[in-house]
């Protein structure tokens, strides 16, 4: 082992800037001074005597336990996310769905209410609608970009308002400083699901939010590799996220995090492409006669583009549209591309295309499909980082039925 009294010091970040932290943000450096972040692949630490084990235990001494709460790979990967959105704390998680439950489990209880957007990942509509209802909280679902239905839909006892900016799959924008006024004079927490921009493109908290969730699984990692997700917030409200992570266990691994870092350290290369080709892509599609209507905020003529501008620093690389037709043109369509990987997945560097209706969003009513406008000629793309040319000559010859 290298002499650790030579610790080379970690660059000082204060004042930086979001590109620089996805760099640098949480590293910890052992005394073998190895340049990139530290993998460690360990379930449980060892203690100098007994006495330590017990101040570890009882909290009078930090220091690492057993990595179902922490974890020092972990633990760099919840401080550079944290930097990033410029939040307190992060917490990491097994997926993005556990970075849901925990928020709800740790911060809400029984009787209390939850607004939410409709236009949300369709497994949280399912994790709210059937399981949190079960345990007593129940929601109210509106349509994201109507405030009048936000404060329709409030409650003495909301204790939260949850929402996606763009929603996924339709790319609507809440305007979340009215959103977060609305929540903080009823003394709601307003939680921000910011998986489609990433703090690259937009950091919610600047907008008034008080909590971020992100499924890593995505942009995060990019490279279509690893489940995981993360929670952001103030010390005091991740105290009791991460509570539940620790008793109830949907823990990120060590693995998961060190690929996640390393995903990290491309993400503001790698937004800034994705919008750009997710721009030509919806601006092309919409020169198209097959198509019925792009959902994009990023085109400049979008009724909400002057809103997705004042949050967002770039589009994202999820362009849905509507094709003229229904289930069998959506679905012609899919089958005949070559370039797009039919998954449901998004956020790789590889290009996705996806059926909302019988995938993602298979599990919800008619009814609740037919509100959020899932469609059956809905067809939503995650554009990826192949040239974008290649990408418009295969929409171009699936769309002509080739
Ligand atoms: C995928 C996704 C989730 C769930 O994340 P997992 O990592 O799959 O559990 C939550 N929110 C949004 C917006 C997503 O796209």
């Amino acid at each position: 082992m290298s002499d650790s009294s030579k610790q080379v010091p970690h660059a000082d970040l204060t004042g930086t800037r979001v590109e620089t932290r996805a760099v640098r943000a949480g590293q910890r450096r052992t005394p073998e001074l190895e340049h990139s972040e530290a993998l460690y692949p360990t379930s449980s630490f060892v203690y100098n005597s007994a006495a330590q084990a017990a101040a570890r235990f009882a909290g009078d001494e930090p220091g690492n336990i057993y990595s179902r709460f922490t974890n020092p790979t972990v633990a760099t990967f919840e401080d550079r996310i944290a930097a990033m959105e410029g939040g307190e704390r992060g917490v990491a998680t097994a997926s993005g769905m556990s970075a849901i439950l925990a928020t709800f489990m740790g911060l809400l209880q029984q009787g209390d209410h939850i607004v939410c957007s409709r236009g949300v990942f369709g497994t949280t509509t399912v994790l709210l609608q059937k399981y949190m209802a079960r345990f007593g909280i129940e929601t109210t679902f509106v349509d994201l970009t109507s405030q009048a239905e936000w404060e329709a839909a409030i409650r003495p006892e909301t204790r939260m308002l949850f929402l996606e900016t763009p929603s996924n799959p339709l790319g609507e924008i809440a305007d979340m400083e009215a959103l977060a006024t609305l929540a903080h004079s009823n003394e709601a927490l307003l939680v921000v699901d910011n998986c489609l921009c990433t703090p690259v493109l937009q950091q919610p908290f600047r907008h008034g939010a008080d909590i971020v969730i992100h499924s890593a699984t995505k942009y995060l990692d990019g490279q279509g590799r690893c489940v995981g997700g993360a929670v952001v917030g103030s010390n005091q409200l991740m105290e009791e996220v991460h509570g539940v992570i620790r008793s109830a266990g949907p823990t990120m691994s060590p693995f998961n995090a060190w690929v996640f870092l390393k995903g990290l350290e491309t993400l503001s290369l790698r937004m800034k492409a994705h919008s750009d080709n997710a721009l030509k892509v919806a601006q092309w599609l919409r020169e198209q006669p097959g198509i019925e209507t792009v959902l994009y905020a990023g085109l400049p003529d979008h009724p909400q583009n002057g809103l997705a501008r004042h949050q967002q620093s770039g589009g994202s690389g999820v362009v849905s549209f509507r094709v003229n037709g229904g289930r069998e043109q959506a679905w012609q369509l899919i089958d005949r591309l070559n370039l797009f990987s039919i998954t449901a997945n998004l956020g790789d560097a590889k290009s996705t295309v996806t059926h909302p209706a019988t995938t993602t969003h298979g599990r919800l009513s008619d009814e609740d499909k037919e509100q959020g406008g899932i469609t059956e000629n809905l067809v939503r793309l995650s554009v990826g980082l192949e040239s974008v040319e290649d990408l418009i000559e295969d929409l171009d010859r699936a769309l002509a039925g080739g």
